[in-house]
């Protein structure tokens, strides 16, 4: 049997619901460890709970910490599964995904309904993330996440839903697999996967989601707010109003990078328009394009860029790799 460590982080697969009021909310024992005789029928699984929060609370620093812990014990393992909250766990992903270099298994999972909820997801997300984390094939696949019977890469998965428990979707590419009774099935591959080595996170980077008429005043705030990197979730393809387009260049004059991403959920950023505040001018003007990275991922990722390079080209190219 292979040697697997569950690492708890909190979020409804850590909570219990009170049945006199219907609140979700952290319990004194965890749940899960009340259950873990179940998952030692696919792996020898040594349990720690590295943090118990919402993930709403959940910070570029606790993933760093959570990164940091990861690289302490891989050697010992030949897999992780990390338990955590529905809401940021498609960043956390990605974080790990961009700083770990192990090509052994880390599965990501959470539940959409706690432990004691009718139809909970809690304990068969995991016991499916489990079984994903001994399969010979899961290694060199970077991050996967694990939830309601399909495996998704961490770049691409995107929690879609508020409250369905199929709401771990990857809108462009689809699952790369998918779990049955049975069998760990494995349909598309990982082509190509850059880590960073980073040792803090110490910068400011803010994320703006775009609108029609929408003037400077954010981006205003956001330049006086002292930021070392902006992500603007722009229009369609990458394009922005107009009156935008005297901050931006005051932003990136004093050499703050912003990264263009859309608000669209499918599709990429690519500079077609030429109009003033149109993705190519946009790019004309040093705005770097992001592909198809969502708006929190291209923060993620600015966010652990920036701590070895300021340098626009370096940060150009690497984001043309998305
Ligand atoms: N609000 C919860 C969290 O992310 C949702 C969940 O875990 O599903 O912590």
């Amino acid at each position: 049997m292979k040697n697997i460590l569950l690492i708890h982080t909190g979020g409804t697969i850590s909570m219990l619901e009170n049945k006199e009021t219907g609140e979700v909310t952290t319990a004194e024992e965890h749940p899960l460890t009340a259950i873990s005789d179940h998952l030692h029928a696919y792996a020898n699984v040594d349990e720690i709970i590295e943090f118990d929060l919402p993930s709403p609370q959940i910070t570029p620093q606790h993933m760093l910490k959570l990164a940091k812990k990861i690289e302490q014990v891989i050697s010992m393992y030949d897999g992780i599964v990390v338990t955590h909250g529905t809401d940021t766990l498609e960043e956390t992903a990605y974080f790990l995904d961009l700083v770990l270099e192990t090509e052994k298994p880390i599965i990501l999972t959470g539940a959409m309904r706690s432990s004691n909820e009718i139809g909970s997801d809690a304990l068969y997300n995991l016991i499916s993330s489990l079984r994903v984390s001994v399969e010979d094939e899961a290694s060199r696949k970077g991050v996967l996440v694990v939830m309601n019977d399909e495996i998704h890469t961490a770049k691409h998965v995107t929690k879609t839903s508020t409250s369905n428990i199929a709401t771990f979707q990857s809108p462009q590419y689809g699952p790369i697999g998918i779990i049955t009774k049975d069998a760990i099935l494995f349909h598309h591959t990982i082509l190509s996967r850059h880590t960073n080595k980073i040792h803090n996170i110490s910068k400011n980077v803010f994320l703006l989601k775009s609108y029609a008429g929408m003037d400077a005043r954010l981006l205003e705030a956001i330049y006086q707010a002292k930021a070392d990197g902006i992500v603007i979730e722009g229009l369609g393809q990458g394009n922005l109003p107009k009156e935008t387009l005297e901050t931006l260049k005051k932003i990136m004059d004093d050499h703050i990078p912003v990264i263009l991403t859309s608000r669209c959920y499918q599709g990429t950023v690519q500079p077609t328009y030429s109009y003033d505040g149109g993705g190519k001018h946009l790019k004309e003007m040093g705005v770097i394009l992001a592909n198809s990275l969502t708006g929190p991922k291209a923060r993620i990722k600015l966010l652990i860029e920036l701590e070895n390079t300021t340098n626009g080209e370096i940060l150009r190219q690497s984001f043309a790799k998305n």
